[in-house]
């Protein structure tokens, strides 16, 4: 068996009295792509929060490589620098250059020189074809563009693990297909990524395993054959037929 990354232990999370999480228990194993599928407010983006620290959980444990970092006394920024995420607006820092952005993190909390830092930049601008916009502002930038940056910026320092946050939700059709291809060659390198997605072929062509939340309960869970192939809980059933 390969080596857990990430181990979600009894996550209970509320905002006031409305409990968005009721118990999740999840596994992520490292190179797997883990799709989380489920309705708008089932809790996809809640859990992903968590996992980064951006939201505190109420009970339960968060493992990352066996290290329990909901322990309120681990340092956040420790964490996060263990962890890539891209969200699905807003991800670059529109008054920072496209390498000032790709570069930041390595700079700031990795303390490496800006030669290496932007050497390695520019490399991996150029894998997504942006190399001659490393010095443009992001508006200057498709949305796709921005996107396939905002992961480049996510993974240039070399995290343990990728969250993505419906990272092609809020593009333009023609555009999707591109970020996409990037995750699927971050997937074929070995990226480790957890996915909260709506683009149903994708998750069931890439994803090593799919997640149905609903209602901040883990209904269904399988590999995808199994989840979009033969679901085995009517709600998932509901859920999928929306997508025909
Ligand atoms: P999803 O990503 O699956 O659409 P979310 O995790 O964004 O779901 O939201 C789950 C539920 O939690 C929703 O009812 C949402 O309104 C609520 N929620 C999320 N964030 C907050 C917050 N900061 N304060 C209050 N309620 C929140
Ligand atoms: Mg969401």
């Amino acid at each position: 068996m390969s080596e857990v990354v990430l181990q979600l232990q009894g996550i209970h999370k509320s905002f006031g009295d409305r409990e968005v999480l009721r118990g999740i228990d999840l596994t992520v194993r490292t190179h797997e792509v883990v799709a989380l599928i489920g309705a708008s407010g089932s809790g996809k983006s809640t859990l992903l929060r968590t996992i980064n620290l951006l939201e505190r959980i109420d009970d339960g444990q968060i493992l990352l490589r066996g290290q329990d970092i909901s322990d309120p006394r681990v340092p956040a920024d420790a964490v996060r620098a263990r962890i890539g995420v891209v969200f699905q607006h807003y991800n670059l820092f529109p008054h920072l250059s496209v390498l000032d952005n790709v570069t930041l993190a390595a700079r700031h909390v990795f303390r490496e020189s800006r030669q290496d830092a932007e050497a390695r930049g520019i490399d991996l601008l150029g894998r997504i074809g942006l190399a001659e916009h490393a010095r443009s502002f992001p508006d200057r930038l498709s949305g796709g563009q921005q996107q396939r940056a905002a992961i480049v910026r996510a993974i240039a320092t070399n995290p343990e693990l990728l969250l993505l946050d419906e990272i092609t939700s809020a593009l333009d059709p023609e555009l999707v297909g591109e970020v996409l291809d990037l995750v699927r060659e971050l997937k074929a390198e070995g990226t480790t990524i957890v996915m909260a997605t709506h683009e149903m072929a994708f998750a069931r062509d890439v994803a090593d395993h799919v997640v149905f939340l609903d209602q901040g309960l883990i209904a269904e869970q399988g590999p995808p054959e199994q989840l979009f192939g033969a679901p085995r809980e009517p709600r998932t059933r509901e859920f999928l037929s929306r997508f025909l």
